[in-house]
């Protein structure tokens, strides 16, 4: 397969920026960048343009994700919303091509696609939020450039059937995104094993929900080398700043927490779920693989403004398929997530 003929035809052959620090990246008196030697006025050390590939970042995610990767197969992102972008505006022709979603779905990669003026194809995901393949296969087009999964899927926080999933990805040539921003909580199987067999795949991770670093907006994807080729050729040289590499390096030497938070979240979401379960107005707590809980209540806009009132926020995901009647609930620290139970034990009685 050839991934550059998956191009937007204008980008088949584009070649990445040439930086000044690309160009030389050895040691010496600095005089190639036009930057300012003499200090950061916001203090810390901030000076020099930060390292275009973020090669010492990659080679940490590299050996973290211990598959047969190297620094060639990674992709860093100003956040994974960056790369979702990169890769619509990439391969699909405005005004000619498509994305393929299965909502209910994260809301990015319709957003990514309306703004290029790229076309969306919606095949909703079964009752059971897993791929309805059949009606998928016969939806696609050659229109369609890219196909997105999410798994666990948000926002019903199962996983989707990795079988579904290879089906798929057998018998689309086109670019095959998932987005695994929440497999960190999940003991399910991740695609990143595919990547040797299926050079138009990628696959999308996030240092802001296990990580907790959402505020440092830091996000990969793996991919072969030819896919990561592609995206590299597009993006702005200096689309990760140096602190937030800085400090994702940092974060690698405290994988005690990474591991220990998980367990947390996981412990707190499986009593969350079954505490929710137990209120009478509840109709179902979906079953969940993530650091959220899609809840169908009765009357859902009545518990959404009560918990506003009580100074709690949720997510209101009642007019997408499938989810009538539902919030997603995030699971907070402990204590947010007692208050959270306690207010929901008085609402009857409001
Ligand atoms: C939160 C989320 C992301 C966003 O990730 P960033 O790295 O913060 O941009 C991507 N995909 C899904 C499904 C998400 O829920």
């Amino acid at each position: 397969m050839d991934i550059q003929k998956l191009l937007r035809p204008h980008l088949i052959g584009l070649k990445p920026y040439v930086s000044a620090r690309s160009e030389y990246s050895g040691e010496g008196i600095l005089l190639d960048a036009n930057e300012n030697a003499l200090g950061a006025v916001s203090g810390g050390d901030f000076t020099r343009y930060p390292d275009p590939l973020q090669q010492q970042l990659k080679s940490k995610i590299v050996n973290w994700l211990d598959a047969d990767l190297s620094n060639e197969n990674i992709f860093c992102g100003n956040g994974s919303d960056e790369i979702i972008e990169l890769i619509v505006r990439a391969f699909c022709e405005p005004a000619q091509d498509a994305i393929m979603v299965f909502p209910p779905v994260f809301s990015m990669y319709e957003k990514c696609a309306q703004i290029n003026n790229v076309g969306i194809q919606r095949v909703n995901l079964m009752p059971s939020f897993q791929l309805d393949l059949e009606a998928i296969k016969a939806a696609i087009t050659p229109q369609t450039k890219v196909i997105f999964v999410c798994t666990p899927n948000n926002p019903s926080g199962n996983l989707i059937h990795f079988e579904d999933i290879k089906i798929l990805l057998d018998s689309f040539d086109g670019v095959f995104v998932i987005d695994e921003a929440y497999i960190d909580f999940t003991k399910g199987k991740s695609a990143i094993y595919e990547i040797d067999k299926y050079p138009n795949l990628l696959v999308l991770r996030t240092f802001s929900k296990a990580w907790g670093m959402a505020a440092l907006r830091l996000g990969f994807a793996i991919g072969s080398k030819e896919m990561i080729h592609c995206l590299n050729a597009m993006k702005m040289p200096y689309n990760v700043n140096v602190y937030t590499q800085d400090l994702a390096l940092k974060a690698f030497e405290n994988l005690a927490m990474f591991e220990n938070n998980i367990d947390l979240l996981n412990v707190e979401r499986n009593e969350l779920e079954k505490q929710i379960s137990w209120l009478e107005f509840v109709k179902k707590v979906y079953p969940s693989n993530a650091n959220y809980l899609l809840v169908k209540f009765e009357d859902a806009q009545a518990v959404y403004e009560y918990l506003i009132k009580e100074q709690i926020v949720v997510r209101d995901r009642s007019y997408l398929p499938h989810c009538e009647g539902c919030l997603r609930i995030t699971v907070g620290s402990p204590e947010e997530n007692k208050a959270l139970l306690g207010a929901l034990k008085n609402f009857k009685s409001v």
